[in-house]
């Protein structure tokens, strides 16, 4: 099998698929939210410095963020398959990760519309109570009854972060950074796509086909 690095814009069921990954097929997952807390949790020079400049409020530069990534992998077994999940992020992180000389990559291609990120993303409500989602888009993630939760009939809410022209914004920005590493992954024949726009199971079925080939259907 081989390790994956995920190209995806939100919403695309990402997080879900490398659950499932991790899970049933023992992939690491490595996201780079989770590398800087564990780096700044670690205490040392590099976790200083980024500490200080998440607490600023500024983005961590493609340099801090490929030596964290770097000593991360260097801390994996060579048997260790992984999920590379947020990086590369732009062209010049792409390059970057390209230094390493990795082999045994597929880059995978969530692609999903406009139209059905946004069902996805501004259509959710969540339980405060038991924390269920649902989406009020999709027939089959609708509550029975609208604006209650199934399960403990509490009443139900909209995230407050989710606005249309917030989720615009963050998706065109999205397409900006990824276009480029996406061309630059598919000149290097590593690109694999997947339609991200149907049900979630079939995105984890195909997914399954590329990483491990015909015998996908005994998982
Ligand atoms: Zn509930």
């Amino acid at each position: 099998m081989p390790n994956i690095i995920f190209i995806a814009p939100l919403a695309a069921g990402k997080g879900t698929i490398s659950e499932y990954l991790s899970k049933h097929l023992g992939y690491e997952h490595i996201s780079t939210g989770d590398l800087f807390r564990e780096i700044i949790k670690s205490g040392t020079s590099l976790g200083e410095e980024i500490k200080e400049i998440i607490a600023q409020g500024s983005l961590v530069d493609d340099d801090k963020t490929f030596q964290v990534l770097k000593q991360k992998l260097e801390t994996l077994n060579n048997n260790q398959l992984f999920i590379l999940d947020g990086y590369p992020r732009n062209i010049n992180q792409a390059k970057l990760l390209n230094k390493l000389e990795l082999n045994n990559i597929v880059v995978i291609f969530l692609n999903l519309d406009y139209d059905v990120a946004k069902k996805r993303a501004l259509g959710r409500i969540i339980c405060p109570n038991c924390k269920k989602t649902y989406n009020i888009y999709f027939d089959n993630l609708k509550p029975k009854v609208d604006n209650i939760c199934d399960e403990c009939h509490s009443k139900l809410e909209k995230r407050i972060d989710d606005t249309e022209e917030t989720f615009k914004k963050r998706f065109n920005i999205y397409l900006e950074e990824t276009r480029e590493v996406i061309s630059y992954y598919k000149d290097m024949n590593l690109l694999k796509e997947v339609n991200a726009n149907q049900d979630i199971n079939d995105v984890i079925k195909d997914v399954l086909k590329i990483v491990n080939g015909d015998k996908y259907d005994k998982y």
